[in-house]
């Protein structure tokens, strides 16, 4: 099946793009490598969503899913290991075929930032985590510690704290990047206490039980959630000379790369707020560029 756009990504910014390529009469697929939604889904509460005072993320990426599927727009469940720009036309290279087409959108978005300390990996799954709202459920009257001083450390904590037995925040320095309001209102939780210091290692059998820190206190816990940032999804792009130097892609005001017929919008392209809204605008406006060449 040939198509005239090929999107990568199926979060908010691929799913709105295809649904404006394909209402206006273009076709398009979409491809995902894990689940459709993006990182939404690991959010418990959206509440600067306009129409709706408080959504859930995987509410809000159900419902865009279903509006692809009625659309019939595929959703291609392959990783897209490459893409090849032969000029005219451009290949994606997945894990199984090799598809063509004349545009090419990327909408990978970003991911969690690991630690990169001693037997990370090891533990994922098995006492570590990346994102409270999917995992915290499993830790209910636990003790558990989070990891990070922005935003998304204080949400986790804070969502925490209504499962969890006690929930120690972990910080590297004084100041948080958090907003205030945030860093005041888990300030006042009672299960909720802050230790300053940074993690060597994960400590366990085959489950984590403890963190060590750089100064040789251990901290005993049954879960650890790392929230220190985020990175965009781009390693698949390095041939194409299109990433900046912190790996995000570079686009013009047409959301075009420098690459001609190749497109990126969304969280893997950098920018002061990482927004719904933001990705979804982005993707609406790209799609109706892509729609006037392509009629052209
Ligand atoms: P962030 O703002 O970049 O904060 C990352 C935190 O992790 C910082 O405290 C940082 O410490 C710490 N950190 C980074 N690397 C570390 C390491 N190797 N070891 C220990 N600590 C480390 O990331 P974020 O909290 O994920 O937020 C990302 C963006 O999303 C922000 O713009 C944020 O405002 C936004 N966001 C908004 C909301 C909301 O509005 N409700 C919710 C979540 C996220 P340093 O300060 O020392 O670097």
């Amino acid at each position: 099946m040939k198509y005239d756009v090929l999107i990568i990504g199926c979060g908010v910014a691929g799913m709105t793009a295809a649904i404006y390529l394909k209402r206006s009469g273009i076709s398009c697929a979409i491809f995902e490598s894990s689940m459709p939604g993006g990182q939404i889904v690991s959010n418990d509460k959206i509440e600067n969503y306009p129409g709706f005072s408080s959504v859930s993320g995987s509410d809000l990426a159900i419902s865009i899913l279903n509006q692809v599927k009625e659309l019939e727009i595929p959703v291609i469940f392959e990783k897209v290991e490459k893409v090849i720009d032969n000029q005219e036309v451009k290949e994606v290279v997945t894990d199984k075929n090799t598809y063509t087409s004349s545009k090419i959108i990327i909408a990978t978005g970003r991911k969690s930032k690991k630690l990169n300390v001693l037997f990370e990996d090891k533990y994922l799954n098995h006492g570590l985590s990346f994102c409270a709202v999917c995992d915290g459920n499993l830790y209910k009257d636990k003790d558990v510690v989070v990891i990070g001083g922005g935003d998304s450390a204080f949400e986790s904590a804070n969502y925490l704290s209504h499962l969890a037995k006690s929930v120690t925040l972990l910080h590297r320095r004084e100041e948080f990047r958090a907003k205030k309001s945030l860093v005041d209102k888990v300030e006042n939780l009672d299960n909720v206490s802050f230790v300053l210091g940074e993690v060597v290692s994960f400590l366990g059998e085959d489950n984590l039980t403890g963190i060590k820190l750089k100064d040789e206190r251990v901290i005993d816990c049954d879960a650890v959630f790392v929230c220190i940032g985020q990175i965009p999804n781009t390693e698949f792009l390095s041939d194409l000379n299109i990433l900046s130097k912190d790996s995000y892609i570079e686009v013009d005001n047409n959301f075009e790369t420098k690459i001609k017929g190749i497109y990126a919008i969304g969280d893997c392209v950098f920018k002061p707020h990482y927004q719904i809204v933001i990705a979804m605008s982005e993707a609406a406006r790209c799609a109706l560029n892509v729609r006037s060449e392509l009629s052209e």
